[in-house]
């Protein structure tokens, strides 16, 4: 007798890997892995998080009622077109999944968002790559892409795990180039991490746009990773579809109290920006000085930085003398990156760290 048999299309899927905690011999070192937010997250949110205790036997709100209010206020929004996910990898599932499905395309770059080509293949759609420029997003690589069958685009503005940002007259471009029936998913996980006037408008366009949806998550700048909590914004229609098929207690009592409060704590977030940003400076800067040993950093607008080694010393061999040191980061091997190592930017004594190890190794 035959056993049950997955779909085709499902047994194509690589699992996602995610980043590691641990060593191979189980010593818990510094974990520069995971794009965290090294302050942690904010007392508000912890406090509102411990109060939620005294309603855990009762379901969370299905409607994160309070949740898309706080967002739409924040951001100068309409509640009713804020949809909300475990994580915004839900809600990027949810795209895909209302709008591609078998004999569809759906296009992303090359060294793009590794959940972006699971949500493509778990839908049955089909998975169109569009090469990078020197890492980045390249606009016209996309547009010449698009078919008939193109359903949805995926963007990561910053992208991770290159951490490059497409500015906003670049991304007003693709969209220019886009038919209005393909929806443009311009993922800003690490939007906060970008400064005001740089901000590539992805909210004001979903306003205004029948085909835009941005996707935001609490999991970085905001230090709610192990609650799962990410939201996006679209026009009432697409919300509409992708309501249809999302589970229905998909937000968590406590992570949407601390949500709430999260956004509120401008102060940390501030704070967690600047830290970002100094930090991120000094790293790239410090990798600059190691061109000499093959190590160039890729120019980063998020909480990590892409160090790519093209010298001798191979990235495999950094990974693991890193990992041998105390500090794992993400060496991305599946994903076309087996010369490059992402680090995220740690506190101020992990960050020097990383670099003294790393330049240790290289011999600089
Ligand atoms: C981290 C990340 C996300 C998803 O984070 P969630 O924790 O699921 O909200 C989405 N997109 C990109 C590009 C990311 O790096």
């Amino acid at each position: 007798m035959q056993a049950p048999l997955p779909k085709p299309w499902i047994m194509d899927i690589a699992p996602y890997v995610p980043g590691r905690s641990k060593t191979d011999d189980g010593r818990q070192v510094a974990k520069l892995s995971s794009n965290e937010n090294p302050l942690g997250t904010s007392p508000a949110a912890r406090e509102a998080f411990d109060a939620a205790r005294a309603s855990l036997d009762r379901y969370p709100d299905a409607g994160a009622a309070m949740l898309r209010e706080a967002i739409a206020a924040a951001h100068g929004l309409d509640p009713a077109r804020v949809i909300y996910g475990t994580g915004s990898d839900e809600v990027l599932h949810l795209a895909a999944g209302a709008f591609a499905g078998p004999g569809d395309e759906i296009i992303f770059v090359r060294y793009g968002f590794a959940v972006y080509e699971i949500a493509t293949r778990r839908v049955g759609a089909t998975p169109v790559v569009a090469p990078d420029k020197d890492y980045a997003t390249d606009v016209d690589a996309i547009l010449d892409r698009v078919t008939p069958a193109t359903r949805v685009v995926f963007v990561a503005n910053p992208n991770n795990p290159t951490g490059t940002f497409a500015a906003r007259d670049e991304i007003a471009r693709l969209h220019a180039g886009l038919p209005k029936s393909v929806l443009l998913v311009i993922d800003q996980a690490y939007a906060e991490y970008i400064d005001a006037d740089e901000d590539d408008r992805g909210l004001a366009m979903a306003a205004d746009e029948p085909n835009v949806l941005v996707t935001r998550t609490f999991s970085k700048i905001h230090g709610l990773a192990a609650e799962r909590i990410g939201w996006g914004y679209a026009s009432a229609d697409i919300i509409d579809a992708m309501h249809r098929i999302r589970a229905p207690f998909n937000v968590t009592t406590a992570g949407q109290a601390a949500a709430v409060a999260a956004l509120a704590a401008t102060d940390f977030v501030d704070a967690s920006r600047r830290h970002n940003a100094e930090w991120r400076e000094w790293f790239a800067a410090e990798i600059g000085k190691l061109g000499n040993a093959g190590l160039r950093a890729v120019p980063s607008k998020a909480n990590f930085v892409l160090v790519l080694f093209e010298g001798p010393v191979s990235a495999e061999h950094a990974y693991k003398a890193l990992m041998d040191a105390g500090y794992i980061v993400r060496w991305l091997p599946g994903q076309g990156l087996p010369h490059g190592l992402r680090v995220s930017i740690g506190t101020a004594e992990e960050t020097q760290g990383v670099l003294a190890a790393i330049r240790a190794i290289v011999g600089g």
